[in-house]
């Protein structure tokens, strides 16, 4: 009955859905315990972190749990042309967590349902909520149990079912992989309506084909997570390259290591071999005393240089010389230019929020909300050096007006089950270019650069994939997935025939934001 009278709200607006301001009508229609808003309310749901788009929806549901999403999702699919669309924290940079006159889920609202710790034969676990924030899970699991999931990203404000919706990197990946190789259960409110429990052994098609699926095979609301004991400190250090090959093969040396023989966390970027307070020296030294002298740059060093970024992690008992031992060992490998290193020793929950503080200094200072045409790439090692040629050396020499973040990652870590595509080999690199158009071009500069960027990879037959993809054609779909591509298509057939994917509607639809 209820949702009959949802039915009729969109029917009346001649099949397109279109955003619609009685908040009552909708919010009666799906009989929730949680609340449905309209107009202006749902304003947060109209744009994302990119700030390159801005798509109404019909509604936005803040869902009291999984009852509640199951009810819309169920009510959505009986609407034509409906679409509905989980909103994480929309960090998004290309409206991945949009939909045109569709139901935008708030998945924020349903943070506090699940944190349990679990001891499987030995093995730590954390149930967490979907709409939960890494930065909380991470606060909550060091204070009270001194433990910690094993892979993260840089930045925390972000929820669970986003980055698991697309794999979730960081310094740790090369060693655990990424985050969706870290979870070992997940609850799923599919496409259909049904609340699944998936597991690698339970439901499994659900399971893999909802690790990097874009949100394309229903709604994440819970996860259990892999833990393990928190250290208390880390040194955090980086260390400066001219060369490009001498970082590469520092850094593919020390994600090739085995466990106990390497850093704990490894990164990398590109900045400019000049004094510009965003793109050049400055961006280096992490202890703000000692600065950056660039008289100890080698006559050598071309526009740009290479930074290389790792972490050592220690406990407060451990011996000062201990820890200095140990990291000078590592060092001692490693064929950075003398005298251009910096460190500082940090709380590990200090280091894991460290893009906080920036993002702190960022809202202060006005630049946070500024749009942001982010380009991120999985690179393989055998065109990464073509690229810093290109892309690297002439392209972006000037800067971008933010970080250009490079680091190896290691395909054996990645489960091959789950949906994200990756390049063959076995190295491959993170890019990540990501400009604050306030510091630097302008949005159309940027996104012209990205896709001239792109399309220089697909010309040049690069061996990469788009990270957070969000193209435009079927073709462009086709080819991010490649062999992959029919699996996709199947199992996101199999758990999600109408409501997300709604008929007339598909993943290029929702995601193709003309
Ligand atoms: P949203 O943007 O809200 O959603 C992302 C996608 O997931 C959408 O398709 C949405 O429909 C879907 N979705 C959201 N919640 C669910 C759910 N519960 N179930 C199913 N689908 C869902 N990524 C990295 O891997 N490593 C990084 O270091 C990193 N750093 C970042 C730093 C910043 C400052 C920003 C803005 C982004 C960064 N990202 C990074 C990218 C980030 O992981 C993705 O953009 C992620 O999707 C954002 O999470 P969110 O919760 O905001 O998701």
């Amino acid at each position: 009955m209820r949702i009959a009278y949802l039915d009729r709200t969109v029917h009346e607006t001649d099949g397109e859905p279109k955003p619609n301001g009685d908040v009552s009508a909708i919010s009666k229609s799906i009989d929730l315990q949680g609340s449905v808003e309209t107009g202006d309310k749902t304003t947060i749901a109209s744009k994302d972190f990119g700030g390159l788009y801005s798509i109404k929806p019909l509604a936005l549901i803040k869902p009291a749990g999984s009852d509640d999403i199951s009810r819309a999702i169920k009510a959505a699919s009986r609407i034509p042309r409906m679409t509905v669309a989980a909103r994480g924290n929309g960090h998004s940079i290309n409206g991945q967590a949009m939909t045109n006159g569709g139901l935008v889920i708030d998945m924020r609202s349903t943070e506090e349902n699940h944190f349990r710790l679990l001891n499987i034969n030995g093995s730590f676990f954390i149930d967490v909520s979907g709409g939960a924030l890494w930065e909380n899970v991470l606060t909550r699991c060091v204070s009270r149990f001194g433990l910690a999931p094993r892979s993260w990203t840089d930045y925390l404000s972000l929820t669970v079912g986003g980055t698991l919706s697309n794999a979730g990197v960081s310094g740790q990946a090369f060693r655990y992989g990424p985050q969706i190789s870290n979870v070992t259960e997940l609850e799923i409110v599919t496409g259909k309506g049904d609340i699944t429990v998936c597991s690698e052994t339970r439901n499994p098609e659900l399971f893999f084909g909802s690790l990097g699926g874009l949100g394309q095979f229903g709604i994440i609301t819970r996860a259990r997570v892999k833990l393990q004991p928190a250290p208390d400190m880390v040194r955090w250090i980086r260390v400066v390259y001219t060369e490009f090959d001498e970082f590469t093969r520092d850094a593919e040396f020390l994600v090739s290591r085995d466990d106990g023989e390497s850093f704990d966390y490894v990164e990398g970027f590109v900045f400019c071999n000049n004094d510009d307070p965003v793109n050049g020296w400055p961006a280096v030294p992490l202890d703000p005393v000692h600065g950056f002298n660039p008289g100890i740059i080698p006559q050598t060093g071309a526009s740009v240089l290479y930074c290389l970024e790792v972490a050592f992690h220690y406990q407060k008992v451990d011996h000062p010389s201990t820890v200095d031992k140990a990291v000078a060992g590592l060092l001692k490998r490693l064929r950075f230019v003398e005298g251009l290193k910096s460190q500082v020793d940090l709380s590990y929950v200090e280091f894991l929020l460290r893009v906080k503080r920036a993002e702190e200094q960022a809202k202060a200072n006005g630049i946070w909300d500024a749009p942001h045409p982010w380009l991120n790439l999985f690179i393989s090692k055998s065109n990464i050096v073509d690229f810093d040629q290109t892309v690297f050396k002439k392209m972006v020499k000037d800067g971008i007006g933010g970080p250009m973040l490079i680091y190896p990652l290691m395909r054996s870590k990645w489960d091959n089950r789950t949906s994200v595509a990756l390049p063959d080999s076995e190295i491959f690199y993170l890019v990540a270019l990501l400009p604050f158009v306030s510091r630097g071009p302008s949005v159309e500069e940027s996104v012209a650069q990205n896709r001239e960027i792109v399309e220089w990879c697909i010309k040049e037959g690069l061996d990469f994939k788009l990270y957070l993809p969000h193209y435009q054609s079927k073709e462009g779909w086709k080819r991010h997935f490649g062999d992959q591509w029919t699996r996709f298509v199947e199992r996101k057939a199999s758990f999600d025939p109408m409501a997300i994917l709604a008929p007339g509607q598909n993943i290029f639809k929702r995601t193709h934001l003309s």
